[in-house]
Order: structure tokens, then sequence, then C-alpha cells
């Protein structure tokens, strides 16, 4: 029986990576819309954001959700610049049947 060195195998590297993620995550975010706290937190991909090391997304009970970024202060901002130019994609109420417009 060989042993086995420390390959560092493809899927440790990426268990890796996650482990430090998680350890970046925030306890809560402060929603957006209504101030209150947002516990619900997910990790979102940062692939081809570079200077971003973590990105979380809270969803609120009020609907809204809240971003959080780290990472190089000026890829932080590019990153919610480019959020607040795309705000009815990704922020704000969510259209899923379509049709219905309320007013928040
Ligand atoms: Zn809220």
């Amino acid at each position: 029986m060989g042993q086995a060195k420390n390959r560092g195998t493809q899927a440790e590297r990426i268990a890796q990576a996650q482990a430090k993620i998680e350890e970046s995550r925030p306890e809560k975010l402060v929603c957006n819309g209504c101030g209150g706290d947002v516990t619900t937190i997910n990790p979102v991909s940062t692939r081809g954001l570079r200077g971003i090391d973590a990105i979380w997304v809270g969803q609120c009970e009020c609907g809204q959700t809240t971003f959080a970024a780290s990472g190089e202060p000026k890829a932080v901002d590019a990153f919610f610049f480019a959020l607040s130019e795309n705000s009815e994609l990704t922020l704000g109420r969510q259209n899923k049947d379509g049709a219905e417009h309320e007013t928040a």
C-alpha cells in the first residue's frame, strides 16, 4: 500500500476554498429594504470577479434581497456599482408570475 502523499486534489482545494469562504460568512446582513436582520445568507460564486473574495446574498422576510461582498475595496465598489446598474435584474421584487405590478 503506497502512502498517499499530499496530492492536493481538486476536491480538497475546493473544500479548502469553501471553508475559507465559510469563515468569512457574516453573522447577519442588514436588509436594504426594511432595515431588519437578515440571517438567511448564502454564498454566491465570485468566479470571474477579480479582487472579490466572497459575495453573500441574503433574502429578507420582507422580500428584499441584500448583498454583501468582501475583498479589495475597489473591486467591492465596482461590484455594487454593477448591481445598482442592474437593479431591475437582481434587486428588488422578483416577478414570478410576470404580470402584476406592485408598488413597494
Ligand atoms: Zn427586509
